[in-house]
């Protein structure tokens, strides 16, 4: 696999702005064809257990560490101050993975739709668990970092995930 860009991109067509699900999100502020790049996701590599101390040192600085699975004992931390971090999760999302930084409209997205992400398609960190409000008629409830062992995720989504999870879901 090539390096990650050590920074991330977004689509002029993507603004944050304040979200109905949480906090702020990403909004297209254009209409986003099927298919469309909307987002590349750069950083650093770190392993599992750098990935745990640096979620230690984080919480006793009171920060937020951003990161999503790239391979088995391989994680992507994202730099800190890029308008990704604003990306909310769905469990219907309007965003997908293509390949294993860049994410792509799922279907057209008209302006003004929060681009939003399945985060079962993000992580394969078991201790993962969050609560869901994204008020899609789907919608789990809660979303934890078991969800790819789904079987109606592994169906809706393809092959549409981070690699590490394309590769456990083909093994399963
Ligand atoms: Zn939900």
């Amino acid at each position: 696999m090539s390096l990650p860009d050590p920074d991330c991109w977004l689509s002029p067509s993507a603004r944050v702005g304040r979200s109905p699900i949480e906090g702020h999100g990403l909004f297209a502020v254009a209409p986003i064809p099927h298919g469309t790049v909307i987002s590349r996701f750069g950083g650093r590599l770190v392993t599992d257990a750098e990935l745990r101390q640096l979620f230690a040192e984080a919480s006793t600085a009171g920060v937020y560490v951003d990161t999503l699975s790239i391979d088995a004992d391989l994680n992507l931390v994202l730099p800190a101050d890029v308008p990704h971090h604003a990306g909310n999760h769905s469990c219907e999302p309007n965003t997908w993975w293509a390949d294993p930084c860049t994410v792509i409209a799922r279907h057209d997205i008209g302006r003004g739709e929060e681009l939003t992400l399945d985060y079962a398609t993000i992580t394969d960190d078991p201790d993962f668990a969050m609560l869901c409000r994204c008020r899609s008629a789907s919608c789990r409830g809660h979303v934890t970092g078991r969800d790819w062992q789904l079987r109606d995720l592994q169906a809706a989504y393809g092959k549409h995930w981070v690699p590490i999870l394309r590769q456990r879901i083909a093994g399963s």
